[in-house]
């Protein structure tokens, strides 16, 4: 079994009588982009402001790195986050507001900055002052920030959030690459599932305040089974031509849909071979949509959404 690097036991905040945090036990392996979903207001910031030490637990524990309780201290400078916004000089440029960081951390490597804005595509920015940025570039230097000092755990507050969808594939890569090249563990929030399905190894479902569930990436899959959904009349006629092509994990849901749950790409391939045999194909399309209606369906249906 693979390492665990953070976890917490019976994690509780409360604000008055609401408890915006309720007794989650999130568990987090080595080397994991840990997607944590939920929707707006379900928990995610406060958990992660406790696991940053920006919020004080009402009660149980988080454990890192082997520590726990007061020794967490001394291991903080091994956690970088972004939480929430990125808090950055306006009036500064990107290398300027990295500088500062440096300095607080007792960094002065040579080349040290300038390879954060590598890993992070800021390397072209020059002297534009931060509070020109795009949302996008903002995220992305709130992410170099969180480099500084080399953390093996990253925390990441939503930081696709309100980004374009270039935008998004942007901070994705980056995450990537943390994790490939440098071996990070990456928990990150967001509170669309399907944003980070490409990415996530594991994945932490909280809702009210509490984990309604933990899964791995494969576990997702095979509940939300991605496929190619044909939609025809008659679906036993299509059988033979299925098996023909070495098509063999597939099911015929009712009198219109066969569900194949292998090579997905070839769904046009199918169509084409299908219509030869003269089977009329009403509709055939690749669904990944399943997976948001699964999140959807954990947390109470579309109309709470
Ligand atoms: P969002 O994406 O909207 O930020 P979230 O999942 O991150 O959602 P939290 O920000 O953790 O959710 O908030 C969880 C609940 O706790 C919400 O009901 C929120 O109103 C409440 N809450 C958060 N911070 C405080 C606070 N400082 N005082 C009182 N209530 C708070």
């Amino acid at each position: 079994m693979s390492e665990i690097l953070l976890q917490t036991i019976g994690l509780t905040k409360q604000y008055g009588h609401h408890k915006a945090v309720d007794h989650v036990n999130i568990h987090i392996k080595k080397g994991a982009i840990y997607g944590f979903i939920g929707r707006n207001g379900a928990g995610k910031t406060t958990c992660l402001k406790m696991i940053s030490g920006l919020a004080k637990p009402t009660s149980g524990e988080i454990e890192m790195f082997g520590y726990k309780g007061k020794d967490l201290g001394r291991i903080r400078t091994r956690v970088g986050c972004l939480i929430e916004s990125p808090g950055l000089y306006g009036n500064m440029d990107a290398y300027e507001n990295l500088k500062i960081k440096c300095k607080l951390f007792g960094i002065h490597k040579d080349n040290y900055i300038e390879e954060i804005l590598r890993v992070v595509g800021l390397s072209d920015v020059g002297k534009k002052k931060t509070k020109h940025f795009s949302l996008g570039m903002k995220q992305r230097l709130g992410i170099g920030l969180a480099l500084v000092g080399e953390p093996d755990l990253l925390v990441l507050d939503e930081p696709i959030n309100g980004l374009d969808p270039q935008g998004i594939a942007e901070v994705r890569d980056i995450i990537q690459k943390l994790r490939d090249e440098r071996n990070m563990t990456i928990l990150i929030s967001s509170h669309i599932l399907e944003e980070l399905s490409k990415i996530a190894t594991d994945y932490g479902i909280i809702h009210n305040g509490s984990l309604l569930q933990e899964l791995t990436r494969e576990e997702l899959m095979s509940r939300c089974s991605e496929r190619i959904e044909v939609i025809l009349d008659e679906p036993e006629k299509a059988l033979p031509i299925l098996d023909a092509l070495g098509f063999a994990n597939y099911q015929v849901i009712d009198k219109e849909h066969i569900h194949i749950f292998e090579r997905l790409s070839e769904s046009a391939v199918l169509n084409m071979e299908l219509a030869k045999a003269g089977i009329p194909i009403k509709g055939i399309q690749v669904t990944s949509e399943e997976l948001e209606a699964y999140f959807l369906n954990l947390t109470g249906g579309a109309q709470n959404a």
